[in-house]
Formats: structure tokens, sequence, C-alpha cells
């Protein structure tokens, strides 16, 4: 079998520039201008280049960006005392604090000071808890850029079994959520999880964030799954993900690549969240 690509690169480049440009557009009849302000600390490279993209999305939807960045010796007052202004900020929908931050800033007192109808990264306790109690919420932008991915192939998720690999907050814990309310069967691993290819064995989608590059290879994804991959990592300057590629594609029916996969879809879902906040206001 030779695996489909699934370019989040041209599923993000839709999304952008028809259903959330008829929106903004919408909004903007209603004199509502969206608009995302990106919180940077200090100088992180790597950082650096998920803002500029972020920007450049924000752009082909047509909604106003801005980033606000601080030295790496900024205070911890300094950056919650930023995000109370722009909570109290009305022309202000969505804001997210790029991370990491430097150790001296606590994340737990920076998420929590965030104004959660304008948390677009859906990282604060409250969107997380709405989350997991299935209520109407801005969902975290990885697992939400994944679910689209997966519809955008037209996989029905009912019955169907996902193995996920990883349980970070951001990605493994909220994905395996999304697709128990797709009405899927997902089994969880981790790093203590015994026999990992017995869990593979009978996977009809693979979603993997590990963070070790190439950590799943061919041998290990049965024939016909649908594979996720999450991970990015710079290898020599070449960029690679979670999953071997090459032979992974040997036996999938259908692969994210990277880069070109889940990243610029996790921009998107960001974009749109911003949307979302936008068009809640009364
Ligand atoms: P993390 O480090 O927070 O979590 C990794 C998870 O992998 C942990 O839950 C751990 O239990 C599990 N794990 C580690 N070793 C394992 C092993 N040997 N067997 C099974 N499980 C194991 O990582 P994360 O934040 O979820 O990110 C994962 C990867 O995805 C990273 O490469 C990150 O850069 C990438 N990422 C990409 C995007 C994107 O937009 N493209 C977004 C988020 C994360």
């Amino acid at each position: 079998m030779v695996a489909k690509i699934i370019s989040g690169r041209e599923v993000a480049e839709k999304i952008l520039t028809t259903d959330l440009k008829n929106r903004v557009d919408a909004l903007n009849k209603r004199n509502i201008k969206p608009k995302l302000v990106v919180m940077l600390v200090g100088d992180v490279k790597a950082s650096a280049s998920y803002v500029r993209q972020k920007e450049k999305f924000a752009v082909k939807a047509g909604i106003a960006s801005e980033v606000v960045r601080f030295e790496s010796s900024a205070t911890e007052d300094e950056i919650l005392n930023k995000i109370d202004a722009i909570n109290n900020d009305d022309k202000i929908h969505g804001v997210i604090v790029q991370l990491p931050l430097p150790d001296h800033i606590s994340i737990t007192k920076v998420l929590n000071k965030i104004d959660p109808s304008k948390d677009v990264d859906g990282f604060t306790p409250t969107n997380v808890g709405k989350l997991f109690l299935g209520e109407e919420t801005l969902v975290s932008c990885t697992p939400k850029g994944i679910m689209q991915m997966l519809a955008s192939t037209g996989v029905d998720l009912t019955g169907k079994n996902v193995t996920v690999i990883g349980r970070s907050n951001i990605v493994g814990k909220p994905v395996s959520i999304l697709c128990q309310q797709q009405n899927a069967t997902v089994t969880m691993c981790h790093s203590k999880t015994k026999n990992l290819n017995a869990k593979l064995s009978d996977a009809d989608v693979v979603i993997v964030a590990v963070g070790v590059p190439k950590f799943v290879d061919g041998s290990q994804i049965p024939e016909g799954a649908i594979v996720i991959d999450v991970g990015i990592h710079n290898i020599d300057g070449k960029l690679c993900g979670d999953v071997d590629f090459e032979s992974a594609c040997e036996k999938a029916s259908a692969i994210t690549p990277v880069p070109g996969g889940v990243g610029p879809m996790t921009v998107c879902a960001l974009i749109e969240n911003t949307i979302i906040a936008a068009e809640r206001i009364n």
C-alpha cells in the first residue's frame, strides 16, 4: 500500500481562505475586527518562527494580530499585568503566551490569569475542564487541527480503534478525549506502556506525539491505518517527525507529513479559535 499524503498545508489553506475568511467578513459587517495577541518572552528561535507563521495565517484569514515581546529578564508581574490589560481590552479577542517561558515565570500562574473567553490556545483549566465534560469550549489547537485533518480524509471514527502514543496535556490527553467524543475506542500509550506493538496491532488510526524522532516505523503500523505524526525535530538541518515516514508510507492508507502536516493545522486552529472568540461577543 502507498499512503495518501494528508497535506495539513492544503487543508489549512482551504479553511483559512474560505470558511474563516467568510466568517471574518461577516464579523466585519457587525463592526467586529477579530484580533489575536501573541506574547513572546525571551529570544527562543523556534518560538520566533512559529510566531511568524501565526502572523502569516492571520493575514490569510483577514484577522489582526499583534506580537507583544518581552525580554527574557521580564518579571512574572510584568507578564501577569499585561495579560490583565489584554483581558480588559474589548478590541482583543484572543491571547496566547508562547511557551516555553523562562524558568522564573510560572506557566500555571500565567495560564490561570488568561480570561478563558480569550484563551485561544485552550490551555486554561476552565477550557480544559469543558473539553473533558464535552461542553462547548475553545479546543486546544493541535488536537483540534488533528481532528480536522482526520475529517478531511472522510473517516468516520465511530467504532474505530485509535491508538494515541503520548499523554501530554497539550496533545495526547485532549486528542484522546476528542476521538472518544467521536465514538472511537481509544488506547492511550505512554512511557510506561508495556508491549506497545500489541497496542498498535489493531489500530485503525495511530496518533504519535512522543517527542522522539522516528519513534514509530512501518513495521509497527497495521496495514491500511491512518497515521498522524505530531512530532517535529530538526536533525542535521532536516525536519522529521515521530514517525519514520518512508517505511510508514508503505503500510498506512494515509499519513501526515513533517513538515506540512500537523504544524500548519495547529496554527489554522488558533486563527479559528480567535474568530470563535470574536463571534461569541453579543
Ligand atoms: P511531551 O514531551 O509533553 O510528551 C511526550 C509524551 O510521550 C509523554 O506523555 C510520554 O509519556 C510519552 N512517551 C515518551 N517516551 C515514550 C515511550 N518510549 N513510549 C511511549 N510513550 C512515550 O510532548 P508533546 O508536547 O506532546 O509533543 C510531542 C511532539 O510533538 C514533540 O516533538 C513536539 O515538538 C511536537 N508538537 C508539535 C506540534 C505541532 O504543532 N506540530 C504541537 C505540539 C507538539
